[in-house]
């Protein structure tokens, strides 16, 4: 069974507002939470979406792995652990795309994508896979309720 992610109320509400805010490219980060075996996410970091300064970004999405490191080591000073990786499709339904399966660095870690359509959040689905060689499988993604 893949592992299942939980977001409390204010997280939640971050991602939307951070997925908003990313459009109209994709906006991408980590998921932070504590410790554990039960996946929860209590703070949300954006990373840098490097292709914006190719003058891409629109429909794909990379971030430096300096910065990912940087930011689960700082995490770690706060003892929470990285929980997941969010990444925004804009205009597009939140299902991972070609690009998304052609990288190795999306595997082993629970894939969040935010849906946002004209800049507003639509939707959200989580996806795993063991190993890059495996397809992406949905995975329960628990939201409070408005
Ligand atoms: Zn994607």
């Amino acid at each position: 069974m893949p592992p299942s992610i939980t977001f409390t109320a204010d997280s939640w509400e971050n991602l939307k507002t951070l997925s908003e805010q990313a459009y109209p490219f994709e906006g991408c980060g980590l998921l932070l939470g504590p410790f554990a075996s039960e996946k929860q996410v209590l703070r949300i970091v954006t990373l840098r979406n490097m292709l914006k300064e190719e003058g891409r970004g629109r429909f794909d999405f990379s971030f430096s792995p300096k910065e990912f490191m940087e930011a689960q080591l700082a995490a770690e000073k706060q003892q929470l652990d990285v929980v997941g990786i969010f990444h925004t499709h804009p205009d597009h339904p939140p299902r991972p795309s070609p690009t998304d399966a052609s990288q190795p660095m999306l595997a082993g870690w629970i894939n969040l994508i935010a849906s946002v359509h004209g800049g507003k959040f639509k939707e959200a689905k989580a996806w795993w896979r063991d190993d890059e060689q495996k397809p992406f499988v949905e995975t329960a993604l628990i939201v409070p309720l408005a």
